[in-house]
């Protein structure tokens, strides 16, 4: 039952969640497969596989799911707060401002938040793009993920930060947190982060908002940011604003104004538990499936994305 409904789950465009679960094998073995399927000029190709940034003022260019970057920094792989985990995918890049935000988050969780520290997941590849695998956005080093899981309080060898596997904080059911695993210091690190001017969204399970919007108490202006999405059961997404003067970077309009607790968050979670109770495709004869759509070239993307991807 349980395989089941993962199954249908990945059916339905949780595979980016489950995604950031992947071990390196299993992440290698689907790069490989995506990577023999691609034409040469293929953009995911192009961006997937460059070693390092583009050596340009820094820049985010196009939208936070169609884009790239210039100049983007790493964050280092360990700071006295955060560790950096999946090193071998090299998608700890991302804008300078989302860089520094990163660290400063770092540094006041323990205090302010009652949070060790980070365990970072994906940022953006050095030059941003598109991915071989998982995620939509993260396209313009904007978007990080953070493990619902607290750093322990020792550095994480290499092989530990390619396999273990981070805390699924969501009851079976999907319709609340898993009380075992869930605290009051993750509402305290999301609100954190969600007052944050700079942070436009976060993007939690349906299940998880369901906790915050019972915990926050008076205080839950900062919860209008918190928007409900698959998967982020076992991460959170943090997104920045298009930093000041960068006309080349497509923002989007903050969230309006009202804490997201009511009828939004509801059908978010009818919506859920229907998509994991679908019932399985059967027989494999009936309809050919559809054909992937097109891949994206250079031409798909902002023009300036043309000078990024060819820049020593
Ligand atoms: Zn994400």
């Amino acid at each position: 039952m349980i395989v089941r409904t993962l199954a249908a789950a990945l059916l339905i465009g949780l595979s980016t969640a489950a995604h950031a679960q992947q071990n390196q094998t299993e992440e290698m073995e689907r790069r490989e497969k995506v990577l023999a399927q691609l034409p040469n000029n293929a953009a995911k190709r192009i961006f997937g596989t460059v070693p390092g940034p583009a050596n340009l003022e820094a820049r985010a260019i196009g939208s936070f799911a169609k884009g790239c970057i210039a100049g983007a920094t790493a964050l280092p792989i360990d700071g006295e707060t955060w560790q950096v985990m999946r090193l071998s995918r090299n998608r700890n890049w991302g804008h300078p401002d989302l860089i520094g935000l990163l660290e400063k988050l770092a540094r006041r969780a323990p205090k302010e938040a009652g949070w060790p520290g980070l365990l970072v997941g994906d940022i953006s590849q050095p030059r941003g793009g598109p991915m071989l695998t998982g995620h939509a956005s993260h396209q313009i080093g904007l978007d990080a993920d953070l493990w619902l899981t607290p750093m322990p309080g020792r550095r994480l060898s290499r092989d530990e930060r390619e396999n273990m596997s981070a805390t699924n904080i969501v009851r079976p059911d999907w319709m609340d947190v898993e009380p075992s695993h869930y605290s009051a210091k993750h509402l305290a690190l999301i609100r954190l982060a969600a007052r944050e001017k700079a942070v436009t969204r976060i993007f939690v399970n349906p299940a998880i908002k369901v906790a915050l919007c019972r915990d926050a108490g008076a205080d839950r202006g900062w919860l209008s940011k918190v928007r409900p999405m698959w998967g982020h059961n076992y991460h959170f997404h943090i997104r920045i604003a298009c930093p000041a003067g960068e006309a080349s970077c497509v923002d989007q309009p903050l969230p309006q104004d009202e804490d997201g607790c009511g009828s939004e968050l509801k059908d978010w979670l009818k919506k859920q538990y229907a998509a994991m109770h679908k019932p399985k495709p059967q027989g494999n004869g009936q309809g050919k499936p559809k054909p992937p759509p097109k891949p994206w070239t250079l031409d798909d993307l902002p023009d300036e994305c043309r000078q990024v991807a060819v820049s020593k």
